[in-house]
């Protein structure tokens, strides 16, 4: 499989950056590791006509600690993640997320936070070469009118496989989009539409610049089933962020339970959340229960598209979500 041809632009700072995302806006796409990106432009899912690399842009590389968050720059590596202490200690969710991305060469050598966060959506049907889908109608994603993953849907149902977004929606994080003259900040919990053909709620002209992460005194952890511990992506991963009462010794103010690879974005699991805010921190049949009601609720919204089968993959919801608090519990309680 070979690229298609693109232009390939090099700007030196951020200022020309959203000048050149300004002036080309839909024909361009942005190029940070390339992980994401050249794989799909060389099975012909994306055809830019140019690419504006952030090659250069070591300004936004940086982890660093401010108004009592963290601040990380969109294109800094995923191996300078794994390496940070400040992440490792108060965001270990992330930690234990970015050590599962791909592999060495993926997390060292290319792979970003912000391509992380927004590579494409996939399916089995769709994340093919020109040659298999040439074969068969093309789906929605293809510009088609038919699913093969859910029959009926009138909407792609692509999933989101990224560790990272679903680590960072745990972590309560906000991110900065950057236009030339302007930038907006919002949660990342916001950011996703209900669409699986363009799932961000991000305009052409737009670059992510700096992700946010809250620190509060809660522990956070993060679990993810794969087939393979390396070079796979995750068929279900969780991440839980656990807070204790103030007042109350061991028992649970507060919890977030966010489940990924298993809808079009990470999905925030309200009702099993709250089921246990005031449970004791030794309580494994509220866990159980919690998992159960986040493995019940998921699966409403996961479609036969990644990897293992459906049953599969819901069951294993509830195993992920409940070693996730196991694990926060037990570093809440350390
Ligand atoms: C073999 C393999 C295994 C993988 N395994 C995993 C895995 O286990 N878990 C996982 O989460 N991911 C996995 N990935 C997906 C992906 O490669 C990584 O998530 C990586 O972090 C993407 O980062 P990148 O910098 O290479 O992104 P790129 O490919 O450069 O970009 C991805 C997308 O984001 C856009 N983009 C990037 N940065 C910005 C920005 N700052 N502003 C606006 N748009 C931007 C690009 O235009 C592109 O559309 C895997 C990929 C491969 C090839
Ligand atoms: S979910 Fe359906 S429309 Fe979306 S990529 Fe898969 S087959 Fe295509």
């Amino acid at each position: 499989m070979r690229l298609p041809r693109f232009d390939y632009l090099g700007p030196e700072t951020l200022d020309q950056t959203l000048d050149l995302l300004a002036t080309h806006k839909d024909d361009a796409k942005i190029l940070a590791g390339g992980t994401d990106l050249l794989v799909r432009m060389k099975k012909g899912l994306l055809k830019p006509k140019t690419l504006i690399s952030l090659k250069a842009l070591n300004e936004l590389s940086y982890i660093n600690k401010k108004d009592g968050c963290i601040k990380i720059g969109a294109r800094t590596s995923i191996a300078d993640i794994i390496a940070s202490d400040l992440i490792q200690k108060k965001a270990k969710a992330l930690f234990q997320a970015c050590e599962k991305i791909g592999a060495i060469t993926i997390q060292h050598d290319r792979g970003t936070i912000g391509g992380n966060i927004l590579q494409d959506n996939r399916c089995h049907h769709y994340n093919q070469s020109d040659f298999h889908r040439s074969g068969r109608q093309a789906c929605h994603k293809d510009g088609g009118k038919i699913c093969y993953a859910r029959e009926e849907a009138d909407r792609c149902n692509s999933t989101c496989q990224s560790d990272g977004a679903t680590a960072l929606m745990t972590l309560n994080a906000k991110i900065i989009l950057a236009r030339k003259g302007g930038e907006r900040t919002m949660d990342l919990a916001d950011f996703y539409t209900t669409d699986g053909i363009m799932p961000f709620a991000m305009e052409s002209h737009e670059l992510l610049k700096e992700i946010i992460i809250p620190i509060g005194g809660a522990q956070s952890a993060y679990k993810r089933l794969a087939y393979r511990s390396a070079i796979d992506y995750p068929i279900v991963c969780a991440g839980v962020l656990l807070k204790l009462s103030d007042t109350q010794k061991n028992e649970i103010d507060d919890v977030r339970i966010v489940v990924g690879a298993m809808g079009r974005s990470p999905l925030f699991l309200a009702q099993a959340s709250s089921s246990l805010k005031g449970k004791k921190l030794s309580d494994t049949v509220a866990f159980k229960r919690a998992a159960d009601i986040a493995m019940d609720n998921a699966s409403t919204f996961a479609v036969h598209n990644v990897g293992a089968t459906l049953e599969y993959r819901c069951a294993m919801v509830s195993q992920m979500v409940f070693q996730a608090l196991e694990q926060a519990a037990l570093a809440a309680r350390e």
